[in-house]
């Protein structure tokens, strides 16, 4: 079922929406090389310890995707790790991809928001082109989230983006509903048709989260952590999400960072 929040319950997800944000702007600036995965979930789970009414949403998840409880806090996608990447005893290296994404209960609503990096000094030019164009893609389909469109319209505006820098589009997983819970109605699919599926209507709020590997729309999950998504070919996935509603008029961000 689509939930249609009042601008009330929008409003009370901003907080959500707000922090996941300030985690991830602190994040995004301590990335550097030598930095393990595990550092990373560990101060995620500080950060949460420390703000009152906060949970995160990630620990006891057992979706039908994944095996298991995820057991940590933070997704960490590395190079042609794309989606679900679960923390692990690696250093990060001058050069990696990185993909981050957080989600966060406060006071009973879920944020969800996700963004890539390239970690060092030492940056492939394929690799920020990729990241450049997830977050293209996100830009247009917000830009596409507006009443009187359709759903198809935004899953449209984030192909095309992709189409047009030479990248397929995997449409196995994308954005979704949100609200109390994390994954909730509709899905929202990377590509698709234009005036097609739901119509929206100002109180939707969705995420959208363009995700893209340089050189196939095939992926696999790792056999080891029962999670990871990698690329089928070895090549760099990238990733960008934000949390958005619906509105009469322009589209809130509601994990914008500054
Ligand atoms: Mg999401």
């Amino acid at each position: 079922m689509i939930e249609i929040k009042t601008p009330q319950e929008v409003k009370e997800m901003r907080p959500a929406g707000k922090f996941v944000a300030d985690v991830l702007t602190e994040l995004k600036d301590m990335v550097k090389p030598g930095m393990n995965l595990l550092e990373i979930d560990d101060y995620v789970h500080r950060r949460i310890a420390g703000r009152e009414g906060a949970s995160s949403p990630y620990v006891d998840y057992a979706p039908d995707f994944g095996h298991g409880p995820f057991g940590h806090y933070i997704c960490t996608s590395v190079n042609d790790a794309v989606l679900h990447g679960k923390p692990y005893d690696y250093d990060l290296k001058n050069g990696d991809l990185l993909s981050l994404d957080l989600a966060i209960t406060v006071d009973g609503w879920v944020g969800d928001s996700a963004l890539s990096v390239v970690v060092g000094k030492d940056k492939d030019p394929s690799d920020l082109k990729l990241i450049k164009a997830t977050e293209d893609a996100l830009a247009a389909g917000i830009a596409a989230a507006r009443p009187g469109n359709h759903l198809g319209d935004i899953s449209h505006a984030v192909g095309e983006v992709a189409h047009k820098n030479g990248y397929s589009v995997n449409l196995e997983f994308g954005g979704h509903g949100i609200g109390h819970v994390m994954h909730g109605d509709p899905y929202v699919a990377n590509d698709g048709r234009a005036g097609r599926g739901f119509r929206l209507r100002p109180g939707l709020v969705i995420c959208i989260e363009p995700w893209f590997m340089k050189t196939t729309d095939e992926i696999y999950q790792d056999e080891n952590d029962g999670w990871t998504i990698r690329s089928a070919d070895g090549s760099n996935g990238a990733h960008s999400e934000h949390m958005i509603a619906v509105t009469d008029g322009d589209p809130i961000i509601l994990t914008a960072r500054k």
